[in-house]
């Protein structure tokens, strides 16, 4: 039987849409399973600063469908050092909290797991970014939203383009991870994705234009992860001025607007069962894991297998794209 009786509860790195239904559902399941909440501001930098606050079932009302978080976010150096990691340990103890729930990226479960180590301290992380680029979770909390804003901004965006019989490179987010660039594409009918796990292989630009994508159609939509590896949308389209000037070429950078909105009800969903599986883990004795879902089932993933370890691209996505846009 679990010994926690006061959990802390924190949101960190970039936010992204859903974390407040995973912040619900973890302050609703610890209440009705009879352990405190104290809900932490700022990620690790509120941690430091003690920005900590009792939380009841009320903190969490009508939440569910605002995105953001309302723990607010923030990026804290401080964490990166012992002695910053010591003085957040120190502000627990203070505060009676015996358990850790960080919901962020992979830089916030890397430095969970770091903190967990090195004072023996339970934490449990919830996967919350846009990007997807965790291991061991088919899915993360914000992704699926984040997909559907790309989707709609992209088709407001064909409207011009095909007026015009311009060749557009759009730019989404995805710094390491093409998941949103490529199902992106597959879902607002585009020509092709740029994307940083196939550009250091081949040439996509080069390949794309050489098979003539261009032949049936008068306009088209390429969807370019940002990534120094892709070199963004206007990287892109620089390269297609200099070597293929008869193309009309726009950019358009979608930017912060793909981590805003309403949270789907894919991402409600996923967080709200994420969030209560966090709370069945602790009283479970799991420590230092990631809560994920395969298969449409919970799992729990250690940190070391859920940070820095590639997340394959499925090859038929790729297929998919290919052929459903010739
Ligand atoms: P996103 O994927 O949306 O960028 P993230 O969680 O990866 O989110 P980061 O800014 O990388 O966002 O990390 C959030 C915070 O986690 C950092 O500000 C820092 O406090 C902590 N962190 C990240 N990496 C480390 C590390 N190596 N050691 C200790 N703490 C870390």
């Amino acid at each position: 039987m679990s010994t926690v009786k006061c959990i802390g509860i924190l949101t960190s790195g970039g936010d992204a849409p859903g974390m407040n239904a995973a912040i619900r559902a973890v302050t609703r399941s610890a209440i009705y399973n009879g352990i405190k909440v104290k809900g932490i501001y700022r990620g690790y930098k509120g941690l430091l600063l003690d920005e900590i606050e009792d939380f009841r079932t009320q903190n969490v009302s009508n939440i569910i469908q605002r995105g953001g978080t309302i723990l607010k976010t923030a990026r804290c150096t401080e964490f990166r050092t012992p002695e910053g990691r010591k003085q957040c340990y120190d502000k627990l103890m203070e505060h009676g909290i015996d358990a850790l729930i960080t919901i962020g990226g992979d830089g916030t479960l890397t430095g969970a797991r770091i903190f967990a180590q090195e004072f023996n301290y339970p934490i449990v992380g919830l996967p919350g970014t846009i990007d997807n680029d965790l291991y061991g979770t088919d899915r993360t909390i914000g992704y699926d939203t984040a997909l559907n804003t790309i989707m709609e901004c992209v088709d407001k965006i064909r409207d011009t383009a095909t007026s015009h019989d311009r060749l557009f490179f759009v730019e989404v987010m995805g710094r390491d991870a093409g998941f949103l660039a490529l199902n992106g594409a597959i879902a607002a009918g585009a020509e092709a994705a740029i994307i940083p796990e196939i550009s250091l292989e081949k040439d996509q630009l080069a390949e794309m234009i050489e098979t003539g994508f261009r032949k049936s159609k008068n306009s088209s939509i390429v969807l370019v992860a940002e990534s120094e590896v892709t070199g963004g949308a206007m990287g892109v389209a620089e390269r297609v001025k200099k070597e293929y000037p008869q193309f009309d070429v726009r950019v358009s950078i979608l930017g912060h607007l793909q981590r805003g909105g309403s949270p789907t009800a894919a991402d409600r969903i996923l967080a709200t069962r994420m969030g209560v599986a966090a709370i069945d883990a602790l009283l479970d004795d799991q420590r230092n894991v990631m809560i994920g879902i395969k298969n449409d089932e919970i799992v729990y993933v250690p940190f070391s297998k859920a940070i820095k370890n590639d997340k394959p691209l499925k090859p038929d996505l790729l297929n998919a794209l290919r052929i459903a846009s010739i």
